[in-house]
C-alpha cells in the first residue's frame, strides 16, 4: 500500500511520520510532482496537477471538514473523497460559539470597554427568551454547537436540509422553512457546507428576517456572506453585531471594511482547528475499513456538494 501526503500550509513531514507509525509496511511518500502512483492521499489545499497525476487513487483523505475548495477540482470519478469527521473539531467550535454567543448576550465587550476606562457600571439583565438562537447546518460541527447552547437555557432553533429530532433543539427544514427558522432568531450561527446551494445565503434578505438587533457568527465559509449587505445590515442598527472566523478572501485583505468595524469582532479562522494526532487516527482507521471493503462515514456526496 502507498500512501502520499500533499498538505500545503502545513508541514507534511509529521503526517508522514504518524501514517508511517500506523502502516510500518506501507510506502508513505510525500508527493512530488512526477512521484509514482499511490493508493490513497491525505490532502490539503493540494494543487490541480496533483490529481492530474494520480487518477487511479482509491480515497482522497480531506484533512479537514469542508470540501468546497476541493470539490473545485478535477478528480477522477473513481477516487472517494473523505472529509473529516469531527476528529477533535465540534468541541472546540461549540466551545467557540458558545463563547461568542455568552460574549454578545452578556455585553461582555461593553464591561470590558468600561472597565478599560476605570468604570463601575451595570447594564440591566437581558432576558434569555429574546435571545433565541439559530444554528444553520445540523451536521457533525452543528448539532454539537446546538446542544451545547441549550445547556444555557438559550431557546435554540436549528436548520438543515433534511429533518432532524435533537433534544431541547426547534428544528426546522429545507427551503420552505427557511424563513420561519430566521424569523425565529436573534442570534444566528452558521456552520452550513458552502455549496451552489448556500453560496450567499446570508445576504439583506434573509439576515432582515433576523430579529432586530440580531448577530451573525459566521464560522463556516466566507462566501456564505454578501459582505456589503452585512455591512449595510449593520450600519442601518437592524444587526446590533457579528464575529467572522471566515473570510471570502484569507487572510482578509488588510483594505477590507470588517477589520476596523466597532460591530465586527474578526477571528483568523481559528474556531475549530485540524489536530493533526486526532486526524492520523481517524483517516488511518478509515484506510484501514477501505482494505477490508467497508464503508465510511465522511464520504463526500460530489452532487451534493458536501
Ligand atoms: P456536515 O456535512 O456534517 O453538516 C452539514 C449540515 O448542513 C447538515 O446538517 C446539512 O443538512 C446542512 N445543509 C447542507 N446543505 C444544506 C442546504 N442547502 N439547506 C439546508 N441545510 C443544508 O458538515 P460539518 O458540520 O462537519 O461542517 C460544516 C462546515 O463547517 C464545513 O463544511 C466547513 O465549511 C465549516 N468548517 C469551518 C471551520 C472553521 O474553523 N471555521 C472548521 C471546520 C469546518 P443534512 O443534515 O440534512 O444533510
Amino acid at each position: 500500500m502507498h500512501i502520499t501526503i500533499c498538505v500545503s500550509q502545513q508541514k507534511p513531514e509529521p503526517w508522514q511520520q504518524g501514517f508511517q507509525t500506523a502502516f510500518p509496511d506501507a510506502t508513505v511518500s510525500v508527493w512530488q510532482p512526477g512521484a509514482p502512483a499511490a493508493d490513497y492521499a491525505v490532502v490539503w489545499a493540494p494543487p490541480q496537477q496533483f490529481f492530474d497525476e494520480q487518477p487511479a487513487l482509491k480515497a482522497a483523505f480531506n484533512t479537514g471538514a469542508g470540501v468546497d475548495a476541493l470539490l473545485k477540482l478535477r478528480i477522477a470519478p473513481g477516487t472517494r473523497i473523505v472529509r473529516l469527521d469531527d476528529a477533535g473539531m465540534s468541541v472546540q467550535m461549540a466551545e467557540f460559539a458558545c463563547h461568542a454567543v455568552i460574549r454578545h448576550f452578556r455585553e461582555l465587550d461593553g464591561y470590558e470597554a468600561d472597565v478599560r476606562e476605570g468604570r463601575w457600571s451595570y447594564r440591566k439583565p437581558r432576558a434569555r427568551a429574546d435571545y433565541p438562537v439559530g444554528v444553520m447546518g445540523l451536521g457533525v460541527l452543528g448539532e454539537r454547537v446546538a446542544r451545547a447552547l441549550t445547556v444555557f437555557d438559550f431557546p435554540v432553533h436549528g436548520w438543515s436540509r433534511s429533518p432532524k429530532a435533537i433534544d431541547g433543539v426547534t428544528c426546522h427544514s429545507g427551503e420552505a422553512q427557511l424563513d420561519a427558522f430566521l424569523s425565529s432568531c436573534r442570534v444566528l450561527i452558521n456552520l452550513l457546507p458552502l455549496t451552489p446551494e448556500t453560496e450567499n445565503i446570508l445576504n439583506r434578505r434573509t439576515l432582515g428576517l433576523l430579529k432586530p438587533g440580531g448577530y451573525l457568527v459566521n464560522l463556516a465559509r466566507g462566501a456564505h456572506v454578501v459582505d456589503e449587505d452585512l455591512l449595510a445590515l449593520l450600519d442601518s442598527g437592524h444587526l446590533a453585531g457579528a464575529t467572522l472566523d471566515v473570510f471570502r478572501t484569507e487572510p482578509l485583505p488588510a483594505a477590507h471594511g470588517f477589520w476596523n468595524h466597532l460591530k465586527i469582532t474578526v477571528t483568523p479562522h481559528t474556531s475549530a482547528r485540524t489536530l493533526r494526532e486526532e486526524s492520523i487516527d481517524q483517516i488511518a482507521r478509515k484506510i484501514a475499513a477501505l482494505g477490508r471493503g467497508e464503508s465510511v462515514v465522511g464520504e463526500v456526496d460530489r452532487q451534493r456538494g458536501y
